[in-house]
């Protein structure tokens, strides 16, 4: 019985990850078609000031309603899209997306495109970039680029020279999901950021945990602005953490407190005299998008 049993483990745990590979492919596959059948929108993250409470800029990450699921993670599909070489024109597309839809906005207001590590290796990068803000006629120092320190495993010759041609272009550039990667401190001695993006998983945590993050918070907030780089803390959802980044002079916050996402239609109406400051609210009023 017991080898029955197992056997019978076995099966089922294959089946499993038959059915998630077979998933996946389904995915993949319609995926290729969201593009085209206008399932896919750039929706927009409030960045904001940490003191002043002023919106500085937007995150853009990128939404999939599929028609018979409903709405996809991008931590979902963006890592199919990567395996399946969708990603370039995905990218190319959210980054042509975004500068339109910044291009519109008032002041100087800036928006912040993740770049997959994958765009980031193509040589043809910077042209895009440069080609995305002729065409919306966005000036280049109101886009941000954000970039993974994955990007630091590829060659470095390589990685000097992407750098190079796009602050060439006039755009910044941010490190996202800072000290989740692999990468040693060395490359901040070179590469031109003009961000650091706190991983989310610095500002969560219990008690115990959160003295220990807190120390790791106040180290890269001395290195960030030794370096003259910004900070932005990820994932802020309550008035304690909004008040412990404050206190560890964090520049910038982003978070469900103030707000989620949002489609570039909404956004508009939140506007008055150029300006959009914002109140962050507690998780009771929180609309779920
Ligand atoms: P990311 O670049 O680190 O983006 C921040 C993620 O944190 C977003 O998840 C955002 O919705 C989420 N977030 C913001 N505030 C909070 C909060 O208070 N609490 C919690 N729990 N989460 C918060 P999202 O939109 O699901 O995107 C996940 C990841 O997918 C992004 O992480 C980014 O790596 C990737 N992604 C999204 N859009 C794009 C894109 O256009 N291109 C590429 N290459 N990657 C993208
Ligand atoms: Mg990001
Ligand atoms: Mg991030
Ligand atoms: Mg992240």
């Amino acid at each position: 019985a017991a080898k029955g049993a197992g056997r019978g483990r076995a099966r089922f745990f294959s089946a499993d990850l038959l059915q998630a590979a077979e998933d996946r492919r389904l995915l993949e596959h319609d995926l290729i078609d969201a593009l085209s059948k206008g399932e896919l929108a750039v929706h927009y993250q409030p960045i904001v000031g940490a003191r002043s409470e002023e919106v500085t800029g937007f995150e853009a990450l990128l939404r999939w309603n599929h028609p018979k699921r409903g709405r996809i993670s991008p931590a979902i599909f963006i890592p199919i899209a990567e395996d399946a070489n969708l990603i370039p024109q995905l990218g190319e597309w959210t980054l042509r997306q975004a500068c339109i839809d910044a291009a519109k906005w008032p002041g100087e207001l800036r928006v912040a495109v993740n770049v997959s590590p994958i765009q980031f290796a193509s040589e043809a990068l910077p042209a895009i970039v440069m080609s995305a803000l002729a065409n919306s006629g966005l000036a280049p120092e109101r886009l941000e680029l954000e970039i993974t320190e994955s990007v630091f495993l590829e060659d470095g010759s390589e990685t000097d020279a992407r750098f190079a041609a796009l602050k060439r272009l006039g755009v910044r550039l941010a490190l996202d999901d800072f000290g989740t990667g692999y990468s040693s401190l060395g490359y901040l001695k070179t590469a031109p950021f003009d961000k650091i993006k706190i991983d989310q998983s610095f500002v969560r945590g219990t008690t115990e945990e959160g003295a220990r993050n807190q120390a790791i918070i106040a180290a890269i907030v001395a290195l960030a602005n030794a370096l003259g780089m910004e900070t932005t803390a990820e994932g802020i959802e309550s008035f304690d953490q909004l008040e412990t980044m404050r206190k560890l002079n964090v520049s910038h916050i982003q978070g469900f407190l103030y707000s989620r996402a949002v489609a570039s239609e909404e956004l508009a109406t939140h506007f008055k005299d150029g300006k959009w400051v914002i109140q962050p609210q507690g998780p009771a009023r929180q609309r779920h998008i």
